[in-house]
């Protein structure tokens, strides 16, 4: 039987639907909507995009957003310059610099931005203070991607306490965070990397399986237990025929949109898993929007935790 698709986008609309009161209340009581500061230095397209969807859902939730752009050429100085001024303002309760940023900025640009950012208004949850909240599992400001994960195991009524969960993937940003929200809510997990052996085998024991890789189609059905929930973070975007055939058959509607477009956003869970996990998320439409209406969540949070 086909995985059940767990349908990220409709959950999305449910939680944004959930803080709209919450938003029209904090509005009335401060005489202004709650505000997201976002950052966005240079033009790399897949970021523009993000940042314009981030934009789009908190108008439409009543929230106030403003960009600020800085050029590809700007200098480290003059993107702590702006997270200052943001950390400083009255109207901003939540800032978001985008990444990634650009690689002129140094490799150690982007910890140092995170370490800038008034720990109160990072409504990433990438500063020190809240990665260390997390951890004691007294959280604040929890990174959005997570966050998006569990609300969507939650409301699909996944049982994580006592599972066997294995995450692929150990970044700040997704694989850690996520790996210590399941041990917090009582699954045995084990997180995966690129030096882990047996790969397919170790994740074959999870009952909840987590790819956050950034490789298209990398966990397929010998990756699976039968009847595994696999959470797909992965957003790749695959520009090659061949590597799309290779995800999607002749004559089906993916391929034809990739004739089209010339491209498609593809996860890192081969589609063939869906014969094999008894549920799965797709991309696009299912992890993706979480990130955005969890955004969204903690932007009001921290708004509502400033008075
Ligand atoms: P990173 O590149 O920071 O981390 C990737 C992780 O995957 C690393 O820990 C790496 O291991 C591991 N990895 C890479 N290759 C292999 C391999 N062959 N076998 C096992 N492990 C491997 O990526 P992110 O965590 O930032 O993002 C992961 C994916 O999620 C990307 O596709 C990204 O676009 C997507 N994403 C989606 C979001 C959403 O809203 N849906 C939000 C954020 C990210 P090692 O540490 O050993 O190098």
């Amino acid at each position: 039987m086909p995985a059940r698709m767990l349908d990220g986008a409709a959950v999305a609309r449910d939680i944004k639907t959930e803080l709209q009161p919450r938003v029209t209340a904090f509005t009335a009581r401060r005489g202004r909507p709650p505000g997201l500061g976002i950052v966005l230095v240079g033009d790399d397209p897949a970021s523009g995009t993000y940042v314009r969807n981030k934009l789009k859902s908190a108008g439409e939730t009543g929230l106030r957003a403003d960009l600020e752009r800085l050029p590809a050429t700007a200098s480290l100085h003059e993107l702590l310059a702006v997270v200052a001024r943001l950390n400083a303002s009255d109207v901003h309760d939540a800032i978001l610099v985008q990444s990634p940023l650009p690689a002129a900025m140094g490799p150690t640009a982007e910890q140092q931005v995170f370490d800038a950012i008034d720990p109160a208004k990072d409504v990433d949850g990438f500063h020190p203070a809240n990665v260390g909240r997390l951890v004691q599992n007294r959280p604040s400001l929890v990174p959005c991607t997570p966050l998006g994960i569990i609300e969507l195991l939650e409301r699909s009524h996944v049982p994580m306490a006592g599972a066997r969960a294995v995450v692929i993937g150990r970044s700040d940003i997704v694989g850690k965070p996520i790996a210590v929200l399941l041990l917090h809510r009582h699954a045995t997990v084990t997180i995966c990397h690129s030096r882990t052996r047996d790969l397919d085998r170790v994740a074959a024991e999870a009952d909840i399986l987590v790819a956050a890789i950034g490789r298209a189609g990398f966990v397929t059905p010998a990756f699976v237990k039968p009847g595994a929930t696999v959470m797909d973070v992965g957003i790749n975007r695959v520009e090659d025929r061949s590597v799309a055939a290779s995800l999607y058959p002749e004559g089906s509607r993916r391929l034809a949109d990739f004739d089209r477009r010339g491209s498609i956003l593809v996860g890192d869970v081969h589609p063939s898993v869906a014969e094999v996990a008894g549920a799965l998320t797709p991309v696009p439409g299912g992890i993706g929007p979480l990130t955005i209406a969890l955004l969204l969540a903690n932007t009001l949070r921290a708004a509502e935790a400033r008075g």
